[in-house]
């Protein structure tokens, strides 16, 4: 158990270091039991095979038998990722199936199974683990024939590598080279014994071209004997100093990063990658291979000790780095990974890239694939990896990628390569953190989990794990996309019982989660907590300082408010009424203030647009101030939009139409009605434009002494075109002008003299746009004489 008093010990090692480091290098010294490819040899007589339409075949392998072989077989293909493929400039061999080979097993065993015992040892299998290997092909490489370097795919559940029997016979070349990471070794066959190669799956490896005479080898997938139960033997020390540092690890914030961080809390995890790579098959703790079940094995043990959870699990490593291009004397780039194979006998172990890579400049980690001790599946945590949560043995860069993408050098982006590599990872943390960290991952799953214990009248429990989210729970919950979890959350305030908490629980849902059909949920909140408590949640949310926050969900969100009201009304009784009112208020509020920077001039069409698009939340704002029969707020609202008092005409009579299904005497809309109608009717009234009165009454906003020539000329009635020399920043705050107002004026700047001239012309639009306004305020007028009968007959029945 992880206690305080265990937690405050340290540990001896230079504190500088930082501990994972520490434990990287320990983990690293843990050293490797065994090798990744490994060397037997056996008597020519201890294998007996025939082969279909050869017959049984005779060792040392004559040339004439060669021949007959590759009579009867057929081009090898090569996996590549999902596909077979066959191409002679990859992959240039004969292969026999292993259905037209007739092996005798029981003689060749006597041999195999002392020899897969030793090859077990050599490739540092845990004591108790039995390999099994099942014939796959026999292959015949004739002179000039190879197979270019390569990594085998693992075909079955539990193949952990390949067994290879080099046939006696008198080839020359045609060695059998192996490499794991930055390791290298070399098989050749011989005249007269059989010679066994075995390696792990995830070895890069190839057969050089064949310079004179047969090679011919009999294949094997190697499998890890699944039902033998693996010893776990680990000695003392490793454990007991990993133990200290693993425990020292978990303890220790993390350092200052700067100013904005000043010091973080104790890592959550420790992630160790592994060395060799797994397929999801084949992940599985007694199926780790060499140095990796080694070190997993102590990280398993210090967890046991540490009551720490413990994970195999795949990691997908993506990494960015950026790089140099390597161009080659030539001048020209280096050539690609296959033409390398077109005779050139040396190997270039950089030679498969045409960049060199110069620094990392990102990393991510994504660990799936969960398995636990037990070798069952657990579900995932998907969450990121930070950084310093990282440790192994060989860095990424090192290894093989799986995929690799070279942007090369564009203007702006860099030159830069992305890599991404399949490995695999133990992880590891402590226990009583299990449930923070998922609920960080999953914030829905974490008030799920703490709604169950509340059903179950587990209080104490649900509390303690509120405490553990508390502290990333405003960060954490906005993120959540999971539908429903504004209501689970407004369910577990109410049933936690516990105001300080409930407070804590809702802080980060925004307002525009607030559904109709939570109305039960405030009900009993309300009866609950009391008013106060809950007119102040949606204060608070109302007034939260958001920089980013765009006007449109708000705004969609107040239609649905009097739905919400009506419904919170019949739930909650007089305190429900008032919360209603608080919230109206407080959304008029809100709303108010954004009017007030609409309609700021200039007034565009853009703005107008969006002085109307505010008529429908206008509308649910005054419903929902009826349902609270607010009709102060009411009178306040309708005051606003009066055109008489500068309220854009358009945005009042939007306000009006939308505000008719409701019927205008219940929104308080009459005065508005007759404001409407009084200013349409005494714009219809003005004596329309006269041919050729060319005058613009728009005002300026600013007051500059430009804009006060700009405004004579825009007033002046028999003024349609005005020439004006004009220096360029000048000319463009004219422009500028003009434009924003959207006068109907073009403006070109003749290029001759100094400063050039600014010809200003008013088009006939100012014509034609007079004309549709004042089509548009007699539809308008009309409009309102429709529907002034509704609102005229239930005043004067109010009276
Ligand atoms: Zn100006």
């Amino acid at each position: 158990m992880l206690t305080r008093k265990n937690l405050s010990r340290s540990t001896t090692a230079d504190p500088a270091v930082p501990v994972i480091r520490r434990i990287q290098q320990l983990l690293a010294s843990a050293g490797t039991p065994g090798t990744f490819a490994t060397r037997h040899t056996a008597g020519i007589d201890d294998i007996y095979f025939d082969v279909v339409d050869v017959g049984a075949v005779q060792l040392p392998l004559s040339h004439r038998t060669a021949q007959k072989l590759c009579d009867v077989a057929r081009p090898a293909r090569y996996g590549l990722r999902e596909k077979t493929l066959l191409d002679p400039r990859v992959r240039d061999t004969w292969e026999i199936g292993k259905r037209q080979i007739k092996l005798d097993t029981r003689h060749w065993q006597r041999t195999l199974d002392p020899k897969l015992d030793l090859i077990a040892r050599d490739l540092g299998l845990p004591d108790g683990v039995k390999l099994r290997a099942e014939l796959h092909n026999l292959l015949v490489y004739g002179p000039g024939q190879f197979f270019a370097p390569h990594q085998d795919s693992e075909k079955a559940d539990g193949m952990i590598g390949s067994l290879v029997v080099l046939l006696p016979s008198d080839s020359k070349g045609g060695a059998l080279a192996i490499e794991h990471h930055d390791e290298k070794v070399s098989y050749r066959g011989s005249p007269n014994q059989l010679v066994l190669v075995a390696f792990y799956a995830d070895c890069r490896h190839e057969v050089r071209p064949v310079a004179s005479g047969y090679r011919a080898a009999l294949t094997f997938n190697l499998f890890l004997d699944v039902a033998e139960r693996r010893s776990e033997r680990t000695t003392a020390p490793p454990v007991d100093a990993l133990f200290d540092l693993v425990r020292d690890y978990f303890a220790t914030q993390r350092p200052a990063r700067g100013p904005l961080w000043p010091s973080s809390p104790a890592p959550e995890r420790l992630v160790y990658l592994l060395d060799h790579e797994y397929t999801q098959k084949g992940l599985a703790w007694r199926a780790l291979k060499n140095g990796d079940a080694v070190r997993a094995s102590l990280l398993r043990e210090v967890a046991d000790r540490l009551d720490c959870e413990v994970v195999l699990a795949l990691a997908d490593v993506h990494e960015t780095w950026s790089c140099e291009d390597d161009w080659g004397d030539d001048g020209r780039r280096r050539r690609g990974w296959y033409a390398r194979y077109d005779g050139d006998e040396e190997d270039g172990d950089d030679g498969d890239e045409d960049y060199t890579l110069i620094e990392l400049c990102n990393s991510d980690v994504e660990l799936r694939h969960w398995v636990a001790t037990s070798n069952k599946r657990v579900q995932a945590i998907s969450d990121e990896v930070m950084d310093d949560e990282i440790c192994f043995t060989k860095p990424s860069v090192d290894l093989e990628p799986f995929k690799s993408e070279h942007e090369g050098y564009t203007g702006n982006a860099g030159n830069t390569v992305d890599r991404w590599y399949h490995r695999a990872a133990v992880l590891l943390w402590p226990r009583v953190r299990t449930f923070a960290i998922r609920a960080k991952a999953s914030p829905a799953w974490g008030i799920q989990e703490i709604a169950k214990a509340l059903a179950r009248r587990k209080a104490e429990v649900a509390k303690q794990r509120i405490g553990e989210m508390l502290p990333f729970w405003n960060s954490v919950a906005p993120r959540e996309k999971a539908p429903g979890l504004a209501d689970q959350i407004l369910h577990v305030a109410h049933a936690i019982d516990d105001a300080q908490l409930a407070t804590a629980l809702v802080e980060p849902l925004r307002i525009e989660q607030m559904m109709p059909k939570m109305a039960t949920r405030w009900g009993n909140l309300l009866a609950r907590y009391g008013l106060t408590w809950c007119a102040q949640v949606f204060e608070r949310w109302t007034s939260r300082d958001e920089r980013h926050y765009d006007h449109e969900p708000r705004t969609t969100w107040l239609v649905l408010l009097p739905a919400l009201s009506a419904l919170l009304c019949t739930h909650g009784g007089e305190d429900a009424v008032e919360l209603v009112r608080r919230i109206v208020r407080g959304q008029w509020m809100w709303l108010n203030a954004r009017l007030d920077a609409w309609i700021k001039p200039p007034l565009s069409s853009h703005s107008l647009k969006t002085i109307e698009g505010a008529s429908r939340p206008l509308v649910g704002l005054l419903a929902a101030a009826a349902l609270a029969d607010d009709r102060d707020l009411q009178s306040t609202i309708v005051a606003r939009l009066a055109p008489e008092r500068g309220y854009p005409i358009v945005g009042a009579l939007a306000v009006l139409r939308a505000g008719a299904p409701h019927g205008a005497a219940m929104l308080g809309l009459g005065p508005l009605h007759d404001d409407c109608a009084r200013t349409l009717t005494e714009l219809v009234a003005t004596p329309p434009r006269a041919p050729g009165d060319w005058s613009i009454m728009t005002q300026l906003g600013c007051k500059c002494e430009l804009c006060a020539r700009l405004g004579r000329f825009l007033r002046a009635a028999n003024e349609q075109q005005f020439e004006w020399p004009l220096a360029k920043d000048r000319r463009a705050h004219v422009h500028g002008m003009i434009t924003s107002y959207e006068l109907p004026v073009t403006h070109v700047t003749r290029r001759t003299g100094s400063p050039y001239t600014l010809v200003l012309t008013k088009t006939q639009a100012l014509f034609t746009r007079d004309a549709t306004e004042r089509a548009t305020w007699m539809r308008d007028l009309a409009w309102l004489r429709e529907n002034a009968k509704t609102p005229r007959r239930v005043r004067a029945q109010r009276k």
